[in-house]
């Protein structure tokens, strides 16, 4: 990524034709301020100055032409998110006038900023640390209320709080050790047991963060559940059922109809996918055979897999195929259906009964699948880890594991020292304190444009 000298721009909206009110094109750097005089007109005595509103519009210079209406917000540096001077056009939304304001701005010197380049400068000019600018991401991206409550958590820092913490301890155990391998003979002797009860807590903390992590990529990534089952046993009506019982929070995608194949929805705080994947048996059917490889194609991709099979028609050898089917390993969970049908549903076989036509049995079935797939819990957590954090936590971790058996061996001090540094190191990463701009590069390379 280029130094942070020169201008960039983006459209830091949404950009959809016929959609959005406001659309807004930010620009930062040192050009920023002169790009914004250029193009907008300022009808009357509004004063010029940092942090006004200003209203009017942006022209196209050569020609005069106004291109949209809009107001103009000037931050002056360093009072602004990239703590460079960053102007704002607020225009009207949609698609056409919003690119040309931003054509306008490139041609008048600005480039066109990469993804997460706004956010990777506020970084860089120490405005927020690595797990702040990540939270931002992760807020954005959000599929669930919770997902963006933990994104918040990380936004005000409590990542940052919590790994630079743990960090000062294990700096404070590595500067006792270094001071012995320099000077012992002027020291008093090392309290080893302090030391190795002090990196052992600081372990511990670590492991329970990246065993939160999973709970927390739950959260964030969700899950891909698939239904299977015989044809009519009931996936499609229990599909159905699921979407509408949290209708309030489903994405009603374009283009799905009432008979989903494919639903996005938060159960009990988890995003899910759930996939219909109509009909797995024997065929002859060319176009029939193309819907059962794209079936077991979700199969083998499914985190999960939820297998129908009709209580009223009893367990049949065509359900005991289609479980065989199933991956070594995915969380499986067996609902008998139309429970409605039967007296006494012979509900040994399944984990729950359910009755996709009346409603019966979906909450329980909801919690089991979550049990099964270890999201029961997801509730309590409050920081989480992403992926990239979670490996830098582990490997912190297994680095500490290295100073300690060193310690339990009596190596010279130079062999705790080594892991332990190692270990520090891996912390920094994870705040941004100790980061290579490869590393730097990769991490903001995954966020939106204009952020
Ligand atoms: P799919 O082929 O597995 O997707 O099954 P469908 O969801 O299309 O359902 C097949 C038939 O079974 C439809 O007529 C549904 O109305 C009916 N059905 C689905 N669930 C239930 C249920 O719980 N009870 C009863 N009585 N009928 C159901
Ligand atoms: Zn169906």
């Amino acid at each position: 990524m280029a130094t942070a000298s020169d201008t960039i721009a983006a459209v830091a909206t949404a950009i959809a034709p016929g959609q959005g009110s406001v659309a807004i094109v930010r620009i930062s750097g040192p050009q920023a301020e002169a790009i914004g005089a250029r193009l907008f007109r300022a009808p009357g005595q509004q004063v010029w100055d940092s942090h006004r509103v200003l209203y009017g519009h942006v022209v196209d210079p050569a020609t005069g032409e106004p291109v949209d209406e809009a107001l103009l917000l000037l931050m002056r540096a360093p009072r602004s998110f990239t703590r460079e001077t960053v102007v704002e056009f607020h225009g009207h939304g949609g698609l056409v006038a919003v690119q040309r304001v931003l054509e306008l701005v490139l041609a008048a010197g600005a480039r066109r900023a990469l993804p997460g380049e706004f956010s990777q400068r506020a970084f860089l000019h120490g405005r927020l640390d690595l797990t702040r600018a990540e939270a931002i991401s992760e807020l954005v991206t959000a599929r669930s209320r919770r997902a963006a409550q933990l994104a918040m958590a990380g936004l005000d820092g409590g990542l940052q709080r919590r790994i630079g913490a743990l960090r000062e301890r294990l700096l404070d155990q590595l500067a006792e050790l270094e001071a012995r391998v320099d000077f012992e003979e002027d020291l008093p002797p090392l309290d080893s047991a302090a030391l190795v009860a002090a990196l052992t807590a600081v372990r511990r903390e670590l492991e329970q963060l990246v065993a939160e992590a999973r709970q927390g990529a739950l959260l964030r990534e969700g899950l891909r559940v698939a239904i299977v089952g015989r044809p009519n046993v009931g996936k499609s009506s229990l599909l159905n059922r699921l979407s509408r019982r949290e209708r309030a929070i489903v994405t009603d995608l374009p283009g799905t109809t009432r008979d989903l194949l494919e639903s996005e929805l938060v159960l009990d705080g988890v995003p899910l996918t759930l996939l219909d994947t109509a009909g797995i048996r024997p065929t002859d059917d060319a176009v029939e055979r193309l819907g059962i490889a794209r079936s077991r194609e979700a199969l083998a991709t499914a985190d999960a897999v939820v297998l129908v099979f009709d209580l009223a028609a009893g367990w049949t050898p065509a359900d005991a195929e289609l479980r065989a089917l199933v991956p070594e390993g995915v969380p499986l969970l067996l609902v008998g259906n139309k429970a409605d049908l039967v007296e006494a549903p012979a509900v040994a076989l399944a984990d729950v009964a359910i009755s996709a036509l009346t409603g019966s049995g979906s909450d329980a079935l909801v919690q089991a699948l979550l049990q099964r797939c270890g999201a029961a819990d997801v509730q309590g957590v409050q920081v989480a880890l992403n992926a990239r954090q979670r490996d830098l936590a582990a490997r912190a971790s297994e680095a500490l594991a290295g100073s300690l058996e060193a310690a339990a061996q009596q190596l010279p001090w130079d062999f705790w020292t080594i892991d332990l540094r190692a270990a520090v190191r891996c912390l920094g990463e994870i705040t941004g304190e100790e980061v290579s701009e490869a590393v730097l590069d990769r991490v903001f390379a995954r966020f939106c444009i204009g952020k």
